[in-house]
């Protein structure tokens, strides 16, 4: 049985009451391994932890800042298969898709310990009297909280331009996905980080989560995951004046001109669909297909889709794997129901997969595809987050936009055409953070990201994510 500790002032802790909980296998559907049920108690001896080791750490050069973040993504690197294996085994996803995750949670460690060695401030100067100059500085102690989805990569998306911008940080990975955050704070003893610039609490999200977002000392809140807990986390600390970053639930959807690329389009169309089950945020689950191709993209998707392997995520072959929770199994099973209820014809898929052998009681379930639902109708404009799409054909322009907007979410699109003119149109017109042009998932950890409307607030990436965990202060100087 693995049992995970906590990562305290640079050293593995029990939880301070002693409470562990279960750790399941999405693919067997058993314990496999037990985690810490933190609370407030953990929070506040990471904060003491945070809160002294800030000290120094804000004083350390770029340069030492530099070496130790490197270092760590030079051991990520190296561990790539250990961590790609307990991912998969932790989340359900393929092994072969955890190691391009793994990869991507390294590069984020090198992206921000070379970003901060880059990162400039501005300076403004009153002609012939005065000049103005902007000081970028650490904020102090800070909380990163991320969901199960996609573990370390996000996880270290948000941890590492902290660190990087000289804070000290209580983390809290999600407690359905916590088994490579425990692996990292073992890296992170080995790279030499010093005790207490990261700690990571693990427990429940309105035990750990909450005790973080309502700790009067953690001076800012980088979150994601769902919408309501977004809303709820808002709650609490907006009064608190925490600076917050937000990245929330999505309802993406992939524009199809009768113009496009068809291949490409549908080969891409398969991945935005059913890639990590359909649980990655920038999946498209509205398929939105101009009338004159419609039948032939959706017969032809079908196709594809059928041969996409369900089943053990550590077999090689596997395209999806299982769902990461009871919970969101039924949820995602739920939600074809209502499609049902609602006039969605199933043309693909519509149940739960029955896997074989130790897979057998494992949480699988077909890839999905709907059609024949209104474009505005709960399964249509409520987030599933699963193997489960639905799509619609479109006549104009006009009316492919009024579906794609029509959801309270705006996160990320993707349009296929071949027509410059209405790339940039669409582009300029549609409501999301992020559009993808004749490609989807392709990404430049220099640009803004995040979402519009209830997707989220504020912007990951880049010098986004410096200037969010910095605190700009004018200094002005007459002369
Ligand atoms: P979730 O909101 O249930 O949990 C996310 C994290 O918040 C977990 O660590 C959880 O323990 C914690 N949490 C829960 N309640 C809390 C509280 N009261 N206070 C503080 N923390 C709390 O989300 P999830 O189910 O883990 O993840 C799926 C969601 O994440 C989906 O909606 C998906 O779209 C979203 N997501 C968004 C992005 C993005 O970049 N916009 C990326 C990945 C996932």
């Amino acid at each position: 049985m693995n049992k995970i500790l906590n990562y305290i002032n640079g050293i593995h802790l029990a939880p301070a009451k002693g409470e562990f909980m279960d750790n399941f296998n999405p693919a067997t559907g058993k314990v496999y391994g037990l985690i810490p049920d933190s609370d407030a108690e953990d929070v506040a001896l990471a904060y003491e932890a945070a809160s002294k080791a800030f000290k120094s750490w804000k004083l350390t050069t770029l340069e030492e800042r530099f070496k130790v973040l490197n270092r760590i993504a030079e051991l990520i690197d190296e561990n790539n298969d250990q961590l790609a294996t307990a991912e998969s085994i932790d989340q359900g996803k393929p092994q072969w898709l955890a190691k391009n995750e793994i990869t991507r949670a390294g590069q984020n460690f090198r992206f921000f310990a070379t970003a901060a060695m880059q990162f400039a401030s501005e300076s403004h100067n009153m002609e012939g009297h005065a000049i103005n100059y902007t000081l970028r500085q650490s904020i102090g102690v800070v909380g990163c909280i991320s969901p199960w989805n996609l573990p370390l990569y996000l996880f270290t998306w948000k941890i590492a331009p902290a660190l990087a911008a000289g804070n000290c940080v209580i983390a809290k990975p999600s407690e359905i996905t916590p088994m490579t955050a425990y692996l990292l704070s073992e890296l992170c003893i080995e790279a030499g980080l010093p005790a207490g610039v990261l700690n990571i609490v693990h427990g429940l999200g309105p035990m750990v989560g909450n005790a973080m977002v309502s700790h009067p000392g953690i001076k800012a809140i980088s979150f994601t995951g769902g919408t309501s807990t977004g809303r709820h986390i808002a709650s609490v600390a907006a009064p608190m004046f925490k600076k917050l970053s937000l990245e929330l639930g999505g309802k993406n959807p992939n524009i199809v001109f009768a113009d496009c690329d068809f291949d490409k389009a549908l080969k891409t169309t398969v991945n935005t669909s059913f890639l990590n089950q359909g649980e990655i945020c920038l999946c498209g689950s509205r398929i939105l297909v101009e009338r004159s191709i419609y039948a032939k993209f959706r017969d032809a998707l079908i196709e594809e889709v059928k041969a996409l392997k369900v089943g053990n995520p550590l077999d090689k072959s596997t395209k999806i794997g299982a769902i990461v929770s009871r919970m969101h199994y039924d949820k995602v099973l739920s939600y074809i129901e209502l499609a049902k209820e609602e006039g969605g014809k199933i043309l693909l898929g519509g149940q739960a997969f029955k896997a074989e052998g130790d897979n057998a009681d494992g949480w699988f379930i077909e890839p999905t595809i709907i059609e024949d639902l209104a474009f505005d109708c709960r399964t249509n404009t409520e987030e599933i987050f699963g193997p489960v799409v639905s799509i619609m054909p479109f006549d104009t322009e006009e009316q492919a936009l009024e579906m794609a907007n029509c959801t309270e979410y705006g996160l990320a699109c993707s349009i296929w055409t071949s027509d410059l003119s209405r790339a940039h149109r669409v582009a300029s017109n549609i409501e999301s953070g992020i559009v993808w042009i004749n490609c989807w998932l392709l990404r430049d950890l220099r640009t803004p990201f995040g979402g519009v409307k209830n997707s989220g607030v504020g912007r990951e990436g880049g010098w986004e994510a410096m200037r969010f965990f910095t605190e700009p202060k004018n200094v002005c100087i007459k002369y």
